[in-house]
């Protein structure tokens, strides 16, 4: 039988975060554990606003979770079919026991589990991400991240070139890009994206909204350099209409709904020649420790949404030079665990 409980949390932010479409300093959070015959599985959902989650949202789906009728652990296609079936939506939610199951199944089988889905461990050069502030700020930032091989650079502002000016007088780093949907006309997101490819930028994540279909195709079609879909490109079933709009897509635990459907979407999309990142939202070790499983199959990652967290309970997967290198324990890989997260009274966090 597998016991399976859940426990909110709030995720404090080291400083204010910006993008083209908000602002947060916390982030709500909910952690859930998956136990079988004395062994635990730990997991975690986050929920940016855009995408419609919430605390609240969560807890009432997982509420309605019962995984008591579930005696093999390892059925992970059954189980994760049935948490699936219960409502739609509620994808961080769903990847909350995705993730959960998983590292209880790695530990039971005493392998990590990226070796579960017959991969074997890239150690990754992950990107540090420059949220949106003056580019004076920005290049800041940017200096004290000279450790890492890539800077990801929040943009979609009315200052985009002066930023990239700010920073490129600091830092020869290569760019990813990401714009969060914030170019809105395709001829100047065009001119952004032309400007951006003569500035050491290896892709650009989003230019547009994510409904503008027909621009967005327009634009990755005179692009010379990769357009990834973020927003735009969600779980598996996104992939069939995004092949013909992005050159990539940005996989993230919280938008398919775990570790399982993430690798389908990886395959897949390796399949229809498509190029795959690996990104997060703002995240504890947990979620970034079980993300960082599917790294062989990803040509770049984004996984540092756990290096601007003050209060994170976990110890995983960690960035070491600039490159996120695996504990190599059985399951995600976590190598502590605050358990007060799951004995502390909600409204004492
Ligand atoms: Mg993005």
């Amino acid at each position: 039988m597998l016991e399976f409980s859940f426990s909110p949390f709030t995720l404090e932010l080291k400083s204010v975060f910006r993008i083209a479409r908000g602002e947060r300093s916390s982030a709500p959070l909910v952690f859930t554990k998956i136990s079988h015959e004395g062994v635990d599985g730990y997991g975690e959902a986050s929920m940016p606003v855009l995408y419609g989650e919430s605390h609240a949202s969560a807890e009432a789906f997982l509420s309605k979770v019962d995984l008591s009728g579930f005696t093999d652990p390892f059925q992970t296609e059954s189980i994760l079919h049935y948490v699936d079936s219960i409502a739609p939506d509620n994808k961080a939610a769903k990847a909350a026991i995705d993730i959960a199951l998983h590292d209880l199944i790695g530990k039971l089988a005493g392998k990590p589990v990226h070796t579960l889905f017959g991969l074997p461990y890239k150690e990754h050069h992950t990107s540090m991400t420059i949220g949106i502030d003056t580019p004076e700020k920005m290049a800041e930032k940017a200096i004290s991240y000279n450790g890492f091989k890539y800077l990801k650079i929040k943009l979609g502002t009315d200052r985009d070139k002066e930023i990239i000016a700010a920073i490129r007088q600091v830092t020869d780093q290569p760019f990813f890009i990401d714009a969060n949907q914030g170019w809105t006309d395709k001829h100047l997101a065009l001119d952004q994206v032309q400007w951006l490819s003569e500035q050491n930028t290896i892709f650009i994540e989003q230019p547009m909204p994510r409904e503008r279909k027909e621009d967005l195709q327009w634009l990755t079609s005179r692009s010379s350099i990769p357009i990834i879909g973020d927003e735009g490109v969600q779980r598996l079933d996104d992939l069939k209409e995004a092949s013909g709009i992005y050159n990539g897509i940005n996989i993230k635990l919280m938008k398919c709904t775990g570790i399982r459907e993430g690798f389908k979407m990886a395959v897949a999309a390796k399949a229809l020649g498509m190029r795959v990142m690996l990104g997060c939202m703002s995240e504890t070790s947990c979620a970034i420790s079980a993300a960082s499983h599917l790294g062989a199959l990803a040509d770049w990652v984004d996984l540092d949404g756990n290096l601007d967290a003050l209060n994170d309970p976990f110890r995983g997967h960690f960035v070491d030079g600039g490159r996120l290198v695996a504990t190599g324990l059985p399951g995600i890989g976590l190598s502590k665990v605050d358990l007060k997260i799951f004995q502390e009274p909600a409204s004492l966090r």
